[in-house]
């Protein structure tokens, strides 16, 4: 048996992190993984997280399989990306389902689509997160990508997004990033995000918004929600697949949330009643308890108002990095342009750097990226930024 298995190709983010741990060099810095930690680089159990879990201790985990956990879950992530009082919320008029994190979202959502859409395809932003073709791969769903980023001008190649949303044929599903994009940084400005609606209305296509990040693009939970609002405002149906990985750094919980619009509460039932017929048959249903800390976090308005603050507090320290990088390189008196890092939003900084600069950096260095030279932004600290800026400026200067 097995004999004709061969071993996978290493995933291109758990790869990084593989090698960084490999590595004794005391001066390695990890900036492959997404994951916020804080100036002394260490990851950060966030103090409504806490709070949370002192409220649900003792809680009957048993119990909460069969009451209404999963539901409160579904009705406060709703609120906080389509605005808690907005029409679809008020009528119920979507069908929502607890996924395992932002994966289980879009791969619960990418097997729907198949299901009941067989043949239809869907269009990535060029680049995406990797994991994107991964997950649409595995569910037989046909990929294309969409102009997205502009490499020269390190910014977004909005003429030709707009022209690939027109020639796309009607009715295309679309997956977009609401904010934050991951590699990238860059995102569509409020007015860009309105025309890129507008052609969605007239081409009839369908977008996917996978919410990972919302908040670290401007430290505030409904700015980041805008480009969604907007398509809401201008009467679209929307799928959004949304992750408390990252704002919440529940990583390990797994907690998410697919919701799709319907055109009444019926259809709603329809739709949610299919997709948990799908998760059924995948996975049963998933853990409660990361479903338990993130509803206590958003239904309590005080514990909700404390990981309002502390998402403002990792979205400031990331920025003061991105400064402080751009300070020290300055002083080094690097001759590379390196505004772009600071433009770019959210937990990644699209660095330009080639394949080799990256590979020199790991080699000479220790310090590790993906090979498209995405930086962590997460992983730069107080003690490490001027180490970081130097080893920048040996790889990059003529
Ligand atoms: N979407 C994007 C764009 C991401 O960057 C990530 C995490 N890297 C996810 C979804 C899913 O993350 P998780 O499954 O941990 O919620």
């Amino acid at each position: 048996w097995w004999n004709h298995v061969f071993p996978a190709p290493k995933d291109p983010i758990s790869g990084v992190t593989e090698a960084f741990l490999a590595d004794t060099c005391p001066r390695k810095i990890n900036l492959g993984v997404g994951a916020y930690r804080d100036d002394e680089g260490k990851p950060v159990v966030l103090q409504c997280v806490r709070e949370a879990e002192a409220k649900i201790s003792g809680c009957n985990f048993l119990e909460s399989v069969f009451s209404k956990v999963s539901s409160k879950l579904v009705e406060e992530s709703v609120k906080l990306v389509y605005g808690k009082d907005s029409e679809v919320v008020k009528e119920g008029s979507y069908a929502g389902i607890q996924a395992i994190s932002g994966t289980g979202a879009c791969r619960l959502f990418a097997e729907f689509q198949r299901r009941f859409y067989p043949g239809s395809q869907i269009y990535f932003p060029d680049p995406t997160w990797s994991n994107h073709h991964n997950i649409w791969r595995d569910a037989q769903v046909p990929r294309r990508n969409f102009h997205y980023y502009d490499w020269n001008a390190k910014g977004l190649n909005f003429s030709a997004l707009i022209d690939d949303i027109k020639n796309a044929p009607d009715g295309s599903f679309f997956l977009l990033h609401p904010c934050a994009h991951n590699p990238t940084g860059v995102d569509p400005t409020e007015k860009q995000w309105r025309e890129i609606s507008y052609w969605f209305k007239v081409k009839n296509h369908f977008p996917f918004f996978d919410t990972a990040y919302q908040g670290f693009a401007s430290g505030d939970l409904d700015q980041d929600a805008q480009s969604i609002r907007i398509f809401l405002e201008d009467g679209h149906w929307i799928g959004c697949a949304q992750s408390f990985s990252k704002n919440m750094g529940l990583y390990g919980h797994r907690v998410g949330c697919l919701s799709i619009l319907c055109a009444d509460t019926e259809k709603a039932a329809a739709v949610k009643s299919q997709l948990e017929k799908i998760a059924r048959a995948m996975y049963g249903s998933p853990p409660v308890h990361g479903i338990l800390l993130v509803s206590s976090i958003l239904g309590d308005p005080n514990i909700k108002r404390l990981w309002e603050k502390e998402v403002k507090v990792m979205v400031d320290r990331i920025q003061r990095m991105r400064a402080t990088l751009i300070e020290s390189l300055t002083k080094l008196s690097s001759s590379h342009d390196w505004e772009h890092i600071k433009d770019q939003v959210g937990m990644f900084c699209y660095s330009g750097l080639t394949p080799e600069q990256v590979n020199r950096l790991r080699a000479e260095f220790s310090i590790y990226m993906t090979r498209d030279g995405r930086m962590s932004m997460a992983g730069v600290t107080t003690g490490n930024v001027s180490y970081l800026a130097n080893a920048l400026h040996e790889v990059t200067k003529a």
